[in-house]
């Protein structure tokens, strides 16, 4: 359909080009390309981010904007999987595999989806969201128990089942090995009657407000986007075109918009390009 509506329109395209340059002349730019220089009136930059590099991403939309004057907003990996280190990852990543739901909280942003464990790290869903709000050093809190009000469930565990170890009670609310894993290091297992209600408190509390230690992200090599870029003060906000140099547009993922999951990318990508070709 896209290349219907392209042929229809006298669209060419150019495959295996890549641009080098781009200068401008009095009567607009002239983009030096791999396969030869093409004049024109108007350019728009769509270059992407910097994620995945090895499918072609590169920083050049950064670079013709700095060529021309306009402020480029520190880049980051985004929608990432975070990586663990030390002890945090010894004691979690051979439970590579294990996926459950959580909450994942950092800087006032609440996420509720499921974490996969990684062999380096954690992933999943609500991990990858809450990335795009995390920097090494944030303080991030993982709800193992989204919409459970923990003490109040091992009360009621501790009412049915007295004589069962805190282990097989937590089975019950989270995967078999992960609840191993926590009465493996971190709470002691012992049958649940013997727990009075601050030790079985105290339990509830970490269960619902986890303090997650991750030590970085993967990175651009897996990031689905990429955080900062081109700043949107120095862009019209109906044609994306450049507020400092006429005929120069920016759209998509290079620009210092970035969506949660779900398909925002590619609206902002499609909708940012059919403002900008509009106005060309
Ligand atoms: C693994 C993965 C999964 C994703 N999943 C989703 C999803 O489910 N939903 C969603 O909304 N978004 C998703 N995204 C993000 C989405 O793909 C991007 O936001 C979107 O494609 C950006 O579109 P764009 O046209 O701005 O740039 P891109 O699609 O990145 O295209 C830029 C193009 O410019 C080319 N280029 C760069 N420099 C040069 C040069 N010097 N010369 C010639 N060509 C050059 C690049 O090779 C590339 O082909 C995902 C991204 C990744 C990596």
């Amino acid at each position: 359909m896209l290349l219907d509506e392209c042929a229809a329109a006298g669209v060419r395209i150019d495959t295996s080009c890549g641009v080098e340059r781009v200068q401008q002349v009095d009567a607009g730019f002239v983009v030096h390309t791999t396969l030869g220089p093409i004049a024109t009136t108007a350019l728009v930059v769509a270059t992407g981010g910097l994620s995945i590099p090895s499918m072609g991403a590169t920083g050049f939309g950064y670079d013709i904007a700095r060529q021309f004057g306009h402020n480029v907003r520190p880049t980051r990996a985004g929608l990432v999987p975070l990586t663990l280190s030390g002890t945090h990852q010894t004691r979690w990543c051979d439970l590579s595999g294990v996926a459950f739901p959580v909450s994942a909280c950092c800087n006032e942003q609440r996420f509720d989806n499921f974490m996969l464990i990684t062999h380096r790290g954690v992933s999943g869903p609500a991990i990858l969201q809450i990335s795009s709000y995390w920097q090494p050093g944030d303080d991030l809190r993982l709800d193992l128990l989204p919409q459970v009000d923990a003490f109040a469930a091992l009360k009621a565990l501790q009412k049915q089942r007295p004589a069962a170890e805190l282990r097989s009670v937590l089975a019950e609310l989270l995967p078999k090995r992960f609840a191993e894993r926590l009465c493996e290091f971190w709470f002691e297992s012992r049958p649940i009657r013997q727990f009075n209600d601050p030790e079985l408190r105290a339990v509830a509390a970490q269960l619902n407000d986890w303090p997650l230690v991750a030590s970085g992200t993967e990175g651009y090599r897996t990031a689905e986007v990429t955080l900062g870029g081109i700043d949107t003060d120095e862009l019209s906000s109906t044609s994306l075109q450049s507020k400092r140099v006429t005929g120069l547009y920016f759209i998509g993922e290079v620009v210092d918009v970035t969506g949660w999951l779900g398909g925002y990318n590619f609206q902002w990508a499609w909708a940012s390009g059919h403002a900008a070709g509009s106005a060309v």
